[in-house]
């Protein structure tokens, strides 16, 4: 599977596959990654950090916008190989640890399985390593003082709701909101701003009133956790992803 990689600004790249996005920030201070693919997206991890002229062990962090498979997959691998420190919010560091689970179960999946889109999904998520119940001993949580020794100074913004510690980050202007805000997903039924369907998320409310968290932001770029670059105010994705 290919991975698409954009430039946005002079540090941040988006990688964009079917499946998921991840983020790459690269500066002095060295490279990050913002999410990671799942397990078995390796291949094209590597990949995007090839193009940008990096090699797995350059990676001096990541950071997870939450603890799903599809997002912390091959952090799994880099924490455990090259023992790359993995950041996250204090409240989704215990998740990260696979100290306990807060993501859709096979059964709850099987619910949606007589739809041919679930079905598809379904068996591309298992070849990428879904089934994964591999967490991150290592994982650790991102305070002010270690993002501002990070590439590109994230600044936190906490997005509750998908996760019990689902967080976003803004970084050169541009938001990363991972599953807080999505602009796609092989599953939904449309394209554009929008949530995940309910069934992956552990706190609906929650997810709403992080889509008005984020609409005080004042940033025009939005990296989603799936689906297309969203380029206009966040402020107007926001509201376009609030359920009616
Ligand atoms: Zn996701």
């Amino acid at each position: 599977m290919a991975v698409a990689l954009t430039a946005i600004t002079e540090r941040v790249h988006m990688a964009q596959t079917p499946l998921v996005n991840w983020t790459v920030v690269a500066d002095d201070a060295g490279v990050m990654l913002i999410d990671a693919g799942f397990p078995g997206s390796r291949d094209e991890v590597l990949g995007s950090l090839r193009e940008l002229g990096f090699g797995p062990t350059d990676v001096t962090a990541i950071l997870l916008t939450h603890a799903h498979v599809d997002h912390f997959g091959t952090a799994i691998w880099f924490a455990q190989t090259h023992g790359t420190p993995v950041y996250c919010h204090a409240d989704e560091v215990g998740h990260a640890k696979r100290d306990y689970l807060q993501q859709a179960s096979p059964v709850d999946l099987m619910r949606h399985a007589w739809q041919p889109r679930w079905v598809k999904w379904s068996v591309d998520i298992m070849r990428k390593g879904a089934l994964t119940h591999d967490g991150i001993p290592t994982a650790a949580v991102l305070t002010d003082d270690i993002a501002s020794t990070l590439p590109g100074q994230p600044t936190a913004v906490p997005t509750p709701g998908h996760t019990g510690g689902h967080c976003s980050y803004i970084v050169d202007g541009v938001l990363v909101a991972g599953d807080a805000l999505v602009t796609g997903h092989p599953l939904a039924a449309r394209k554009g701003p929008q949530l995940l369907h309910p069934v992956f998320n552990h706190d609906e409310a929650g997810c709403v009133r992080s889509l008005s968290a984020l609409a005080t932001l004042d940033a025009d770029v939005l990296i989603p956790g799936h689906g297309d670059l969203w380029i206009g105010p966040v402020r107007e994705a926001a509201r376009q992803a609030t359920p009616a």
